[in-house]
């Protein structure tokens, strides 16, 4: 890592009292054993069929097959729920508290792990949702609930029982519940998904942290890109090449960190909380 341009850039993105957005997506969580969807773990067999996560995650799917779509769920939940925040998302829970009134994070995680971590529902838009909330698949009712205590998570291949399955239907108009993500074949909103909030949080944004995102979804393009035409910093952290890095590394107000997004965060907090800014 190049320690001195770092600092430069952070330097400058944040003389002025700068507002700090921080982008993760599955990449954050690998290091707590979560599987991103690049994987061979992402496949999942369904009689004799084997399905891509964009595949099994969509509303096509759920019509078709509600019961595969549930399982396939309830199998990621136990697996989102056995893991730990790393210290990668410990050390944005340390930005986050230094830079009070000044940070927002957008993750494109459903996993739970940031706000586990103790991330604040104020600042953290789950733009995807987030796997341990349920809602009405009819939308009879636009709250969020969670899975019903009836209702245990799968080891792969497991069966859904049949009282499980009664429980997985909506107490109000007995419609099926559905997990709260956003599929691949929905768009984003306001009010599941924040989309005009991220969009907003990128008009305002000195400093952009991109962290372990492939940058194939909509709405994380859109908030690069606008943070780009704004001119203001924007640092990738991947294992990987990927379009973001690319973009950073070419970029006069860019840098791209090849590295675990575990070891890169700490390091880069601990310059950003010893910086002499004119708010310190
Ligand atoms: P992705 O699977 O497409 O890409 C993951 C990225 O993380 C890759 O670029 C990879 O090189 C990088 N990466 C892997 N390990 C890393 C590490 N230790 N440090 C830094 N980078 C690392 O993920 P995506 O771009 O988030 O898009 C996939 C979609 O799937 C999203 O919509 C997301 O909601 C969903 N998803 C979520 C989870 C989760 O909640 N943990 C897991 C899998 C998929």
């Amino acid at each position: 890592m190049d320690q001195q341009r770092l600092k430069h850039l952070l330097e400058g993105a944040l003389c002025n009292d700068g507002h700090i957005t921080v982008l993760t997506g599955a990449g954050i969580s690998a290091e707590s054993g979560i599987p991103t969807f690049r994987g061979p773990e992402g496949y999942w067999t369904v009689g004799s069929r084997v399905y891509q996560p964009q595949e099994m995650a969509t509303f096509r799917m759920f019509q078709q097959n509600p019961r595969a779509v549930w399982q396939w769920y309830l199998y990621r939940l136990g697996v989102c729920r056995q893991a730990d925040p790393n210290p990668g998302h410990h050390a944005l829970v340390k930005m986050e508290r230094h830079f009070p009134g000044r940070f927002t994070l957008v993750t494109q995680n459903v996993d739970n792990l940031h706000r586990r971590c103790g991330q604040s529902n104020d600042n953290t838009y789950e733009i995807h949702g987030n796997i341990q909330w349920v809602r009405c698949a009819k939308r009879c009712l636009n709250d969020l609930r969670l899975l019903p205590a009836e209702v245990s998570v799968k080891a792969k291949d497991e069966p859904i029982s049949e009282a499980e399955w009664q429980a997985l239907h909506c107490r109000s108009c007995g419609h099926l519940l559905r997990p709260h993500v956003l599929w691949f074949d929905e768009s984003y909103d306001e009010s599941y998904y924040r989309y005009e909030s991220t969009l907003k949080a990128g008009r305002k944004t000195d400093l952009l942290f991109v962290v372990g995102t492939s940058g194939a979804t909509n709405l994380p393009n859109q908030l690069v890109a606008e943070v780009y035409r704004r001119g203001s910093a924007i640092i990738d952290i991947n294992i990987e090449e990927n379009p973001f890095g690319q973009l950073a590394d070419r970029y006069e107000q860019g840098m791209a960190i090849r590295g675990p997004s575990g070891a890169a965060l700490p390091f880069i907090v601990e310059e950003m909380t010893t910086l002499r800014t004119p708010s310190s």
